[in-house]
């Protein structure tokens, strides 16, 4: 006889949000081909990340029906837009509920989520959706999420749902198995063979994300001992939030979470280990990488030239519009050649490039980027030769030669290169030797794992800009930097 149908529910709704940028991220962001997605296409959209993980092994189990509620998709302005409109968010929650409750009875429900979303009026987005998840589909159901390492949560999400997957890596390698993770454990509770029980501790330590690659120590070690404790112990995960603190939400900071098989007291010693050993190493945590100020980053880059030690990375990693200038106008000064500039977000010179029909070999002489706030700088005018003009991934993309052997290449939104090979349908990457990019962590995966650039430098403006390492030159509203390490001295024990 076969086993009875399981009925789970699959949701998506994720984003990233920097609130000090000023541009909402408006419902029309999530709309456009493809997003909000429903049935299979939602079931197939990020094949390689949480989501493609979930359904893969979900659906190695006899009798699992996944039933794709219409979600919306990332915004099309990715992590470079502010705070969600409530109008957004309603929509979509709406939506999702309605639903769910049209779906009729579901045994579980997958939420996939990030954790970093900042929602104007609704302080806990995600716990917010599952606790509407919970009403609709009662007590009963087990819901599982998988997030971001940067998610900002506390105890909140876990009093509605019953289980969280989070990625241990930064640069996240990890999706596609903690969407496994979270599928293979849903369908074991549905059946009674896991009893999800849980403990969330909140250390209060708030760090910017440029430090917290899991490639050095202590970060790495957060992971390993994370990794250790799952090895250890069988059916036991573990989840380190590292926290987002460019969102300005009352759950900013590390959270440790603690999943355990009907054993409180398991989760209850791992979550203790972990919280006391992120608090053991919180000043080596904050200290885990040396940032430099944009002209002083430039000179080293030319330095690292003289030396040969190419190529160079440039990362700008504070520049959360993609607009910003500054590290190009330095680059400008100090007369660096050779050297890549990938990207400058301008929606507006995009947009009027594609309407003048910009193509290749036509002089180019305009104004670009800047004054998106004032993190971006001034536009900077731009004198060469345009190399390619094409569209791409919802995007313009135009390529100017300019300098000596300078490239610089326009985007309409916001780009974070993860790896240099990304670029070769547009540029030759092998004539460059500096690439500045706008990234924090998220290079390194294809610039310092695989040992293709041999020098690299984290710039950033002098002035403690939006994405600044300095977090106690934000204007935080809804989060009193006084109750976290570095910036009080907050007591802590476990
Ligand atoms: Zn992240």
């Amino acid at each position: 006889m076969n086993k009875p149908a399981i009925r789970i529910a699959v949701l998506h709704f994720s984003h990233e949000t920097v609130s000090f940028l000023k541009n909402d991220t408006t419902l029309a962001d999530f709309i456009y081909p493809g997003s909000p997605a429903s049935g299979e296409a939602l079931l197939g959209a990020y094949p390689k990340s949480y989501m493609g993980g979930f359904v893969k092994v979900a659906r190695e189990f006899d009798g699992v029906e996944l039933v794709g509620i219409e979600s919306p998709l990332w915004p099309r302005t990715g992590t470079g837009s502010g705070w969600i409109t409530e109008e957004a968010f309603e929509t979509f929650a709406g939506k999702m509920i309605a639903g769910i409750k049209a779906g009729a009875a579901f045994d579980g429900v997958y939420l996939c989520l990030h954790g970093a979303m900042a929602v104007r009026g609704i302080p806990r987005p995600e716990a917010e959706l599952a606790r509407r998840v919970r009403e609709a589909v009662g007590p009963k159901a087990f819901i599982s999420a998988t997030f971001d390492l940067h998610g900002n949560e506390d105890e909140a999400f876990l009093r509605y749902a019953d289980m969280a997957f989070a990625v241990k890596y930064f640069p996240h390698y990890d999706e596609y198995l903690q969407g496994e993770r979270a599928a293979r454990t849903l369908v074991r509770a549905i059946r009674g063979d896991y009893k999800p029980t849980h403990v969330t501790i909140r250390i209060p330590v708030i760090s910017p994300t440029v430090l917290q690659w899991t490639g050095a120590s202590p970060w790495m070690d957060l992971g390993q001992r994370a990794l250790v404790w799952e090895a250890r112990e069988p059916d036991t995960y573990v989840n380190i939030f590292f926290g987002f603190p460019f969102a300005d939400v009352p759950d900013v900071g590390m959270t440790v979470q603690v999943l355990t098989n009907g054993n409180p007291e398991l989760a209850e010693r791992v979550g203790r280990d972990l919280a006391a050993t992120i608090w053991r190493r919180r000043e080596a945590m904050l200290k885990s990488a040396d940032i430099h100020s944009i002209a002083k980053g430039v000179a080293l880059a030319k330095q690292a030239v003289a030396a040969g030690a190419t190529p160079v990375v440039l990362a700008d990693h504070s520049d959360r519009s993609g607009y910003a200038t500054r590290l190009l106008r330095e680059i400008v000064a100090q007369n660096l050649s050779n050297t890549l500039i990938a990207t400058i977000a301008d929606a507006g010179a995009t947009t009027r490039l594609k309407a003048m029909g910009a193509k290749e070999g036509d002089s180019f002489d305009m104004e670009v980027g800047g004054l998106a706030d004032e993190s971006a700088g001034e536009p900077v005018r731009i004198q060469g030769t345009i190399l390619k003009a094409v569209e791409g991934h919802g995007q313009f993309w135009v390529c100017i030669r300019f300098g000596q052997n300078n490239v610089l290449i326009l985007s309409t939104y916001l780009v974070q290169i993860m790896e240099p090979f990304a670029l070769k349908a547009l540029v030759d990457i092998d004539s460059f030797d500096v690439m500045a990019i706008k990234s924090r962590v998220h290079f390194r995966r294809g610039f310092d794992d695989n040992g293709f650039a041999k020098t690299i430098l984290l710039v950033e403006p002098e002035q403690p800009f939006l994405g600044t390492t300095r977090l106690d030159g934000l204007p935080y509203e809804n989060v009193d930097l006084t109750k976290f390490y570095p910036y009080g001295s907050p007591a802590f024990s476990v």
